[in-house]
């Protein structure tokens, strides 16, 4: 069992020194803590430490954790980090502040929708299937300008991409490819990196890193 104020310490220290190394700042990066599969009590001493910033990848988890969470703790902000079907974005679009997984236009659709019924805008990233696996979620690189100018026309607030590097390869080309296409099409945020890799994701452009292991400790 990890101490969870030591362990946030130690990944923003490497957030920090990866920045440094990389020429930028280490505030142009936002940590997102990912608590999937943890319950309530293994989130809460994380907050206690400061953590404000957390990640969830099923809606009806994150229904079930988190609404109790934040009346005891006050303003979290909630980023949707897994796949979403369309029939939960409405659920999506009132629980989470961000959402990671948009990936096909029936999504913006929906999204655009369920924004429009609560009143809220949600920033979105488009999430890249960046190493073309077929298993994977994400849109095609070949898709992405179709499905950017989609989400553009609805009026989706599209703040960057998002990437699942293929497992057990360097997973660097890959973050280096998604900060290109982010730039290409002018967007500002880039989430990719995760407990293995976070270090590597921000010494090439990343704005939002998710990490889950490295603070919690594994999932069973
Ligand atoms: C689980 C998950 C993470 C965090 O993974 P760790 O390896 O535990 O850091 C990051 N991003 C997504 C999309 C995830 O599903």
């Amino acid at each position: 069992m990890i101490d969870p104020a030591t362990a946030l310490s130690d990944v923003n220290a490497r957030i920090a020194q990866a920045a440094r190394i990389a020429g930028r700042k280490a505030e142009e990066i936002t940590l997102i803590a990912v608590s999937k599969t943890h319950p309530a009590e293994a989130i809460a001493p994380l907050i206690e430490a400061g953590q404000r910033v957390f990640g969830e990848n099923r809606v009806q988890e994150a229904e079930a954790k988190w609404p109790a969470l934040r009346d005891a703790h006050g303003a979290i902000q909630l980023h949707l980090v897994g796949q979403l079907q369309s029939n939960k974005a409405e659920e999506a679009v009132r629980l989470f502040d961000c959402i990671h997984s948009l990936d096909r236009p029936s999504l913006v659709t929906a999204l655009a929708k369920a924004m429009d019924k609560a009143g809220r805008q949600v920033p979105c990233f488009i999430q890249v299937n960046i190493g073309a696996e077929e298993q994977k979620g994400g849109c095609a690189i070949a898709d992405l300008p179709a499905l950017l100018g989609e989400a553009r026309s609805a009026a989706l607030p599209i703040v960057g991409l998002m990437c699942v590097p293929p497992a057990d390869i360097e997973p660097a080309p890959f973050f280096a490819l998604l900060d290109k296409l982010a730039r290409d099409h002018g967007l500002a945020g880039r989430s990719m990196g995760m407990s293995s890799d976070y270090e590597t994701a921000v010494m090439l452009g990343a704005t939002h890193v998710r990490v889950g292991s490295a603070l919690f400790g594994g999932r069973t």
